[in-house]
């Protein structure tokens, strides 16, 4: 009876000290102590102490600074040398993790934290791969993972190996601090998510959807949270959903003869015709309202300054019934992208020779096809468009409709709950994706998948993704292993 009493009595002391008690740090090595296990209120509601924070994220920083020396550029990625390196990080912490090689020097890795089991699994998804860097145009060595200026450097460092950290710190911090968990944490590390298709995500989930199966959510690339600039964020996004790329290679055929002498059936002169044809739909094809989009524009109301515009986007459906407000919508770029699918002309191919006409010529077309749209009556429309019968298209991969993952779910809220507890001001929203990640593989097995940027980010600071001078700075390092921690205790915490 004593025994019980002391124990509910210490235990009430726990939660109702966590603020304040001295635990062991949660930082460093394995080997370190380990605290006790904490209360849920402890972690969720009242963090622990700022300094344990910061010394978390400097153990992000080196881990970053270490993953950006391990060149996966893409072709050929070589990603099994990053797999094999998160493998060591997660064995040093006693977390177990598989390596999977679809073909030599690439992996997918494979990592899991079990709970009881009363929820369903929460899959962290990281791409290891980065796009090709030309030195010539960087300050720093791509690959030195250099920490100067109060910025990690290095290709990857936001496209996607600052997240895939801030996942791992996350996995890491959970298992130090021995937290209960009511789901299984998946962490999944992937090869080829920068060259489209390849055996990355979707050789994965081809081969080992057992591994995943059953999951209930997904946390990825393809948000953005937007610095001001003034230390302050003022724009959450959260991608729910994204566009599907439907990439085509038109072709036609005809007469090859010599330049000097026309022939009616010159396969340019056709393709052109038709290209000519397909440009000037592409600028009007059908205004589609899809959900995601509807509902981003009335969010984006609520803090437009315009009155006109805030007028347009707060109900969108009736502005598309005005001339005025479609061309003002549609001449803004992001915005056409978001009300119609889109075709761009992107590759061209006839003779390689001046006075030739050949017997084939060709086009590159980039489409994208917004939720609810299926491929192929958007390429029965494309032919009849085309109008001419020497004309063939052919997909040059796999296309799938776009779909959506619903607002109304735990993980959402607690994204929300998580951003608006650190900027009550800034706008939360789910704009659409007009490109695409691989969470695509994931929603189309009923996995609710979301696109968040762990990283605060100025406009300036989101240049480097793809582009030069890529790099994450130490404050938002240490804004984003914090947050991306507290959404997945939201969840995941028993
Ligand atoms: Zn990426």
């Amino acid at each position: 009876m004593r025994r019980f009493t002391s124990v509910v009595l210490s235990i009430l002391v726990a939660v109702a000290c966590a603020g304040r008690r001295q635990a062991p740090p949660l930082a460093g090595p394995s080997s370190a102590p380990v605290m006790e296990t904490p209360a849920r209120v402890a972690l969720i509601a009242a963090p622990r102490g700022d300094a344990e924070w910061n010394a978390l994220s400097d153990e992000a920083a080196a881990l970053l600074s270490q993953y950006l020396r391990i060149n996966t550029t893409n072709p050929p990625g070589n990603e099994i040398v990053a797999a094999r390196w998160l493998a060591a990080v997660l064995q040093r912490e006693g977390i177990e993790a598989q390596i999977f090689e679809p073909a030599p020097g690439k992996a997918n890795l494979y990592a899991r934290l079990t709970g009881d089991g009363s929820a369903r699994p929460l899959i962290l998804l990281n791409h290891m791969d980065v796009v090709l860097a030309s030195p010539e145009y960087w300050t720093v060595n791509p690959f030195s993972g250099v920490i100067k200026d109060g910025f990690v450097w290095g290709r990857g460092a936001l496209d996607m190996k600052g997240e895939g950290i801030a996942q791992l710190m996350t996995l890491l911090i959970l298992k130090r601090a021995r937290v209960p968990l009511k789901r299984d944490i998946i962490f999944l590390a992937t090869a080829d998510e920068e060259i489209g298709a390849g055996v990355g995500a979707a050789w994965f989930v081809e081969h080992h959807a057992d591994l995943i199966r059953g999951a209930e959510f997904l946390l990825n690339e393809g948000g953005m949270t937007r610095a001001n600039g003034r230390g302050g964020v003022d724009y959450y996004g959260v991608g729910t959903t994204e566009k599907s790329p439907f990439w085509l290679d038109m072709t036609v055929r005809g007469t090859a003869g010599h330049g000097s002498r026309p022939t009616p059936d010159n396969p340019v002169h056709r393709l052109v015709r038709a290209l000519n044809r397909i440009a000037d739909w592409g600028g009007r094809t059908p205004l589609v309202v899809t959900p995601a989009v509807e509902r981003y524009f009335r969010d984006l109301a609520t803090v437009e300054r315009d009155s006109t515009q805030r007028r347009w986007f707060a109900d969108i459906r009736a502005a598309l019934r005005d001339s005025v407000a479609v061309r003002s919508l549609t001449g803004d770029i992001a915005y056409n992208a978001l009300l119609r699918n889109t075709i761009s002309i992107t590759g061209l191919k006839g003779s390689d020779k001046t006075n030739v006409i050949p017997p084939l010529a060709t086009a590159a077309l980039d489409v994208r096809l917004l939720p609810g749209q299926e491929p192929a009556e958007f390429l029965a429309e494309l032919v009849r468009i085309a109008g001419d019968t020497a004309v063939t298209f052919r997909p040059q991969g796999p296309s799938w409709p776009a779909t959506e993952s619903p607002t109304e779910t735990e993980l959402f809220r607690a994204i929300l709950a998580a951003a608006q507890a650190r900027h009550p001001d800034a706008l939360v929203t789910t704009p659409m994706l007009a490109g695409f990640t691989d969470s695509h593989y994931f929603r189309r097995m009923g996995i609710a998948s979301y696109g968040i940027s762990p990283f605060p980010l100025t406009q300036a600071d989101s240049r480097g993704v793809h582009g030069n001078d890529e790099r994450v700075s130490l404050e938002a390092l240490r804004f984003g292993v914090r947050f991306y921690y507290d959404i997945v205790a939201r969840v995941a915490a028993r």
